[in-house]
């Protein structure tokens, strides 16, 4: 889902790319042909093939057009084209950073703002259909070991390489976040309390096997996991403070384990 959405906004943008130049284009040929029309409807004019009203009204633009000196022409022809691609390059920029807002520079994923927007369209849909609403809060167990061992740029890889494992663990409906330093929640809709700690113990287990494939470490990474499943009175603040204590619980009870709760009846 996270790829569709950024390769959507790079296409809108590429999109109005092209049409600026489409616009360039076609502006040079309008230019190079304008005189041409000009001189022809003027001789259709002459020849009487043009008649009635319509004979006075393009007779009136072709004469204003006439008027106009070349370089007067010119002048006009270029200010607009400015325009418009001053105008296609704005809105691209415009479009660019709308979605780019929205993205974790680092790790790709979407950030913490977007969590918040997401998770308040979740809750309208969960209410309305009356489904279940899961968060997944989880965190690097140890995180800063491995900045002081292996240096930063070391870390931020191991942040990378679990961006992709997340994403790669969770279904198309589900969304995850980057949602601080090396904490990630994952929005998990429609979806029953037991499927979802299925779906949370899968996660801690891959992201232990596949870190090991991580090249440049040799400490496995693990996750700390919180998560609460709600069927009702679903209020923002609640619901992430009940993952975030069940986050806590997670590390107390050593790291490395799942720890959740079900808010449904
Ligand atoms: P715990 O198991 O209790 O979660 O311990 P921890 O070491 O993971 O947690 P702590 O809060 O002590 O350290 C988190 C570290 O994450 C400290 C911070 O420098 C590092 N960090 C946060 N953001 C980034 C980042 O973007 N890149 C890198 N390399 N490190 C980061
Ligand atoms: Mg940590
Ligand atoms: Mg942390």
């Amino acid at each position: 889902m996270l790829k569709k959405e950024v390769n959507k906004v790079r296409l809108t943008s590429y999109f109005l790319e092209a049409f600026a130049v489409s616009i360039f284009i076609i502006m040079i040929l309008f230019y190079l042909t304008i005189v041409d029309h000009v001189s022809s409807a003027g001789q259709s004019l002459e020849n009487g093939l043009i008649a009635g009203p319509l004979f006075l009204e393009i007779n009136g633009i072709l004469s204003s057009i006439s008027n106009l000196s070349l370089a007067n022409l010119v002048l006009s022809l270029v200010t607009i084209l400015l325009f418009l691609i001053l105008s296609v390059y704005l809105l691209r920029t415009f479009v660019r950073l709308q979605g780019e807002a929205l993205i974790d520079h680092l790790t790709g994923l979407y950030n913490r703002r977007f969590f918040t927007s997401t998770l308040k369209k979740e809750i309208l849909r969960a209410k309305r259909f009356k489904h279940h609403l899961s968060i997944i809060l989880l965190d690097i167990d140890h995180f800063k070991m491995y900045n002081d061992k292996y240096g930063h740029r070391m870390g931020d890889k191991v942040l990378k390489s679990i961006s992709k494992i997340l994403e790669e663990n969770i279904r198309k409906i589900d969304t995850v976040f980057r949602y601080g330093g090396e904490e990630f929640a994952i929005i998990v809709p429609e979806t029953r309390f037991d499927e979802v700690s299925l779906l949370a113990e899968r996660i801690r287990y891959n992201v232990e096997v596949g870190s090991k494939r991580i090249r440049g470490i040799k400490h496995p990474v693990t996750i700390s996991l919180g998560v609460a499943t709600y069927k009702k009175e679903f209020k923002i603040t609640k619901m992430v403070d009940s993952a975030d204590q069940l986050l806590y619980e997670a590390k107390s009870a050593g790291r490395n384990v799942v720890k959740k709760a079900y808010f449904g009846s």
